[in-house]
């Protein structure tokens, strides 16, 4: 099978072979991902270190074997001196054998630092061949019934402008490079995607104008619209909020059929006056303002669209906390989660995008690279070791291949790809939960290693999104609130040291609630958190060595103003990620101007010792 097989993802029929022989030939395809991996690349500067003993003409078995036995696992300290000489002008060639054309920024919020990765063109081929089979698979689970009658996408999308590197190579986002592609223009937005939003929204460099275009246009076609949403749930969330505040002006640009002046990025500007705006419709403004006119805004997703079938956005890891927001806005719309991907390798998908959130497991494609595990425990239950991984008695990191993981253990993700990264460790614990054919299916569990700590105790993100979770549903969630967004950080500034939460929390009817909530309510919040932490925590918190746990309400705002914290740094809006912790002062700054509610546990902390 070709590694990236053309298909039609309209096609339900030929697009359940596909997806069966991908799944099936996992070990196949696998193969021989490494062997052309290898075969273009062992020449390459960093490979050749590893492996100049193999004879010239080996066999491509012999060439694997070498790659397994000789080359090592990395991490971006491993890889970054080679970006920096190819972004100061030396050849691609010393990482990868296809010239790379960009420099991909990650986000920088899930593990703390923006990194730079190399993508070639054929990057942007296999994400398109991605999105084309989760549209394929939304067209099989989600819309069966639709036939060439598809509706459209309201589907938020944005880029961040990007720099060049002295050589003059882009740096961008992968989803920015991704949006500016001829993939993207030619058959996503407007061939399997079908989104709302004009391309020019999509490409403005003003985030604000994008947003409001992206609404507005989303609003003129409300009639067709049979889905909403954008990649992460926090961006999504931020995008019905927008629309709280402004949706009186939209009303008042659909009546008068004029764009508002401060609209001014001109090929935004004529795009959505000649294509979207095509005149006055006072009686389309009116329906959209009585529909949000309504207070509360639970429901509003349904209200204001009302052929939409789900709301797409990934809820899984720390995304989980936006459940409830989304739940609300959705009032019963089920929310497809429909993709695990990363700027290292885009390849999770959901094969079965109408599972429940907490159910929701991933496949990675075995044609897009080639993955191996670090197996990290043997059981759900054991503790995430703070280290990384099982090593063998050489003291190398134990990997096994895809086909080979384990029901129920958990694993640390290692790619090795076309453009440059070998055996590369993302930072991502996966849990297998099942297999579809010889494809293993994933279970996102969190970053590695541990974010939080100040004694004895080491406290996961699985472990922290979970003592929340927890706590937020046995005292807010009957109440009728909401966790609008959730981070922490261990305050080491007086000693003993406490873990401090900031939470920003909202009524159904959207109010803010930060001053009226009862203290009692939130003393008890935050030792249900506590009570949820590992022994070491919680005797660390018996011998006084950690004091209680805070809880800091924030002003509506607050978690929006930490966006724009992280976007002002180069991280792109589609990508962003609210992080689960924080260490940056700024970030810091940021949240703690906007603090109006301090809350402390006012008791130790029970459970087993
Ligand atoms: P970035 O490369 O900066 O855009 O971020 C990629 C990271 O986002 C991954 O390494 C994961 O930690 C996280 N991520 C991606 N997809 C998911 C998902 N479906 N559920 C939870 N976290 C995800």
């Amino acid at each position: 099978m070709a590694l990236l097989p053309e298909f039609d993802p309209a096609d339900v029929g030929a697009g359940r072979g596909l997806i069966d022989r991908l799944t099936a030939d996992a070990a196949a395809l696998q193969r021989d991902v490494l062997t052309e991996i290898l075969r273009r690349n062992s020449h390459t500067e960093y490979l050749r270190g590893f492996l100049d003993r193999v004879p010239p003409g080996a066999s491509a078995a012999d060439l694997r074997e070498a790659f397994k036995e000789r080359v090592p696992v990395s991490e971006y300290e491993d890889i970054k001196p080679y970006v920096r000489r190819i972004a100061s002008g030396e050849p691609s060639s010393i990482l990868c054998s296809e010239p790379i054309t960009h420099l991909l920024t990650s986000s920088g919020t899930s593990g703390g630092q923006l990194k730079l990765f190399p993508s070639t063109a054929e990057k942007l081929d296999q994400r398109l061949f991605y999105n084309g089979v989760q549209a394929l698979l939304r067209k099989m689970h989600l819309h069966p019934d639709q036939g060439d009658r598809r509706g459209k996408g309201m589907y938020l999308m944005f880029i961040f402008p990007g720099s060049l590197t002295s050589s003059g190579l882009p740096i961008m986002a992968s989803s920015s490079a991704y949006y500016h592609s001829s993939q993207f223009r030619e058959h996503d937005i407007g061939g399997f995607g079908r989104c709302t939003s004009p391309i020019e929204a999509v490409l403005c460099p003003d985030g604000r104008q994008s947003m409001y275009c992206q609404l507005l246009c989303g609003l003129l076609d409300r009639g067709v619209v049979d889905h909403v949403g954008g990649t992460f749930a926090n961006a999504f969330i931020r995008g019905i909020q927008f629309l709280e505040d402004n949706w009186e002006e939209m009303c008042s640009n659909i009546r008068t059929g004029r764009l508002s002046d401060w609209i001014a990025h001109a090929p935004l500007r004529d795009a959505v006056a000649a294509r979207h705006l095509r005149g006055p419709d006072p009686a389309l403004a009116d329906e959209i303002a009585s529909e949000c006119a309504r207070k509360p805004w639970d429901g509003i997703v349904r209200r204001l669209w009302p052929g939409a079938r789900y709301i797409l956005a990934i809820v899984t890891g720390s995304m989980s906390q936006y459940i409830p927001v989304l739940e609300s806005y959705g009032a019963g719309l089920p929310l497809v989660s429909p993709m695990y991907v990363c700027t290292e390798c885009a390849a999770g998908i959901n094969l079965n995008p109408l599972d429940l959130p907490s159910a929701v497991s991933y496949a990675l494609l075995p044609n897009i690279a080639y993955f191996e595990f670090a197996e990290v425990t043997h059981g759900d239950d054991e503790k995430v070791q703070a280290s990384t991984g099982l090593y063998d008695n050489l003291g190398k990191l134990k990997l096994v291949d895809l086909v080979d993981v384990k029901i129920g253990r958990r694993y640390e993700l290692v790619v090795t790809t076309f453009a440059g990264l070998y055996r590369y460790r993302v930072g991502d614990l996966l849990t297998v939960s099942g297999f579809y054919n010889a494809t293993p299916l994933f279970r996102f569990t969190g970053r590695c290693g541990v974010i939080l700590k100040i004694d004895y105790e080491s406290i996961s993100e699985e472990d922290l999104l979970k003592a929340i979770s927890q706590a937020y549903e046995l005292h807010l969630r009957p109440l009728g609130y909401m966790l609008g967004g959730s981070t922490a950080y261990a305050d080491i500034s007086t000693l003993p040291g406490h873990y401090v939460l900031f939470w920003e929390l909202a009524t159904a009817e959207g109010n803010h609630v930060a001053t009226d909530i009862d203290r009692t309510v939130m003393e008890n919040c935050c030792l249900a958190v506590e009570e949820c932490f590992d022994q070491m925590y919680r005797e660390s918190r018996r011998r006084g060595s950690i004091t209680a746990l805070e809880i800091r309400v924030l002003e509506r705002g607050a978690f929006d103003a930490l966006m724009d914290l992280f976007l002002s740094r180069g991280t792109s809006a589609s990508q962003y990620k609210t992080p689960t912790a924080i260490r940056s002062e700024q970030a810091l700054l940021v949240l703690e101007e906007r603090v109006s509610g301090k809350y402390f546990s006012q008791e130790t902390p029970n459970g087993p010792l």
